[in-house]
């Protein structure tokens, strides 16, 4: 099973769907989320999203990893963590994952 063309498959279906977003809209989201800054409504619709779809659960769980990974190697930030996540690690994370 090709993950890209069911990817593509749901996002056309969710859209479809009013008020839903897609999985790339969702991936969009992500920073937004973890630093707390989604408006409610939009995070309501981030979180159902992420109930209907292992995908992004498990792009969501990775992301987490990888920030708390440049945290690790970096210690502890005062705030806004997820920017002080090298752009090259998150990358390297993500790669992984599509591979
Ligand atoms: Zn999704």
């Amino acid at each position: 099973m090709k993950i890209g063309l069911m990817r593509k498959i749901k996002g056309t279906m969710l859209k479809s769907m009013h008020g839903m977003i897609t999985c790339r809209e969702f991936e969009e989201f992500v920073l937004s989320y973890l630093d707390g800054e989604l408006p409610a409504r939009q995070a309501r619709i981030f979180e159902w999203h992420l109930r209907i779809c292992r995908e992004c659960r498990e792009y969501l769980a990775a992301y987490r990893r990888t920030i708390e990974l440049g945290e690790a190697v970096l210690g502890p930030a005062h705030e806004a963590v997820s920017e002080d996540v090298p752009e090259d690690l998150v990358r390297a994370v993500l790669d992984s994952r599509e591979g």
